[in-house]
């Protein structure tokens, strides 16, 4: 008979701040929740495939609507009860009041969620850059989530970063500003939107630890698998795929197999150019899917890994 705790949670869940402190690389896997019954099936295979990689933590991102929320919830509650990876919660300010945000917040808690990443969050709908409206009740920016999840309790609270800024600010200066403000108001992380040149990670590194802001910031990084992912990477990443990068792509552009190849050779250049400039880790973003995010992870781990060139 199981009392209290189910058994595979341990007493206390580490949080990010401590496992990134123990100084080692941090591997992690973003996972997103599933509209369908098949895909609920498929995102409990690659969390057990990607599971056996014995990841740092795994994040769950959180919608913009009722049911999609709900599902994340349970998918971070599901996490931490049953499997032995450690839950991020994602958890955004998008038509919440400011109880209601308390309240989910103590919902995590109960599940023994100690790990959230506070974003905004974008409007609900197809465009990204809708007005932001927020609720009268509610709160407008990250940094105010930051505050609010500070001051609920014990949790580790980790933030986005924007490595061509975030397509909202005017400028990349005010956008570090305003980075730097929500790390202040008690960031312990960050993890970038996707990118695909390392410098451009490395550029907002610089400029943020030129205004004396020591956050680890953690590179989010999804390989391409298929060409439709270069047309929508300025949706996706709010910046034009970098050219020189589109060409090599464009060499093998008819051919299915040879992008996704190239996709994760690409990938793990990338990632290992950051890892050896002293980048805290990698967070995948996996789409829910295990094959390629594997495939870079054993790249990036393996005796003989690629060298460094991207
Ligand atoms: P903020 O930090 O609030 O910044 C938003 C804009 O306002 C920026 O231009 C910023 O410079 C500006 N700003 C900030 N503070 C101030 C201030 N005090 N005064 C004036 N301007 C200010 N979206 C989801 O819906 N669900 C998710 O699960 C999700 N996960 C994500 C995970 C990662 C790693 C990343 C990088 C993004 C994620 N997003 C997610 C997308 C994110 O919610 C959007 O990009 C959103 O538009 C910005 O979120 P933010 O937390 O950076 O916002």
């Amino acid at each position: 008979m199981s009392l209290g705790r189910p058994s595979m949670m341990p007493d206390r869940v580490p949080t990010v701040r401590e496992l990134l402190a123990a100084g080692d690389r941090s591997f992690s896997f973003e996972f997103f929740p599933p509209k369908t019954d098949e895909g609920e099936r498929q995102l409990w295979r690659a969390i057990r495939e990607l599971e056996a990689l014995r990841p740092t933590f795994v994040s769950v991102t959180y919608g913009a609507g009722g049911s999609s929320r709900d599902r994340t919830v349970e998918i971070v509650e599901r996490l931490a009860h049953e499997t032995t990876l450690t839950p991020v919660a994602h958890f955004t300010a998008v038509n919440h009041s400011l109880r209601e945000l308390r309240h989910l917040v103590g919902r995590f808690a109960g599940a023994g969620v100690r790990n959230i990443l506070a974003v905004r969050g974008d409007p609900p709908g197809a465009d990204p850059l809708a007005e932001w409206v927020r609720h009268p009740e509610g709160v407008a920016y990250a940094e105010d989530l930051v505050r609010l999840i500070r001051q609920a309790g014990d949790f580790c609270v980790g933030v986005a970063a924007f490595p061509y800024r975030h397509p909202r600010s005017p400028s990349v200066e005010s956008d570090t500003e305003y980075f730097i403000r929500k790390c202040r108001a008690g960031a312990d992380y960050a993890i970038t939107q996707m990118f695909f040149r390392a410098d451009d990670y490395l550029r907002l590194r610089d400029r943020v630890a030129a205004k004396g802001c020591d956050t680890p910031i953690i590179p989010g990084v999804m390989p391409v698998t298929q060409m439709s992912t270069i047309a929508r990477s300025e949706q996706l990443s709010g910046a034009p795929f970098p050219p020189e990068v589109a060409e090599r792509f464009a060499r093998v552009a008819d051919d299915p197999a040879a992008v996704r190849d190239l996709g994760v050779q690409h990938a793990a250049e990338m990632c290992r150019r950051l890892l050896d400039e002293g980048a805290p880790g990698i967070h995948f973003i996996t789409f829910n899917r295990s094959s390629a995010t594997r495939e870079v992870y054993q790249a990036l781990t393996a005796p003989s890994a690629v060298p460094a060139t991207s």
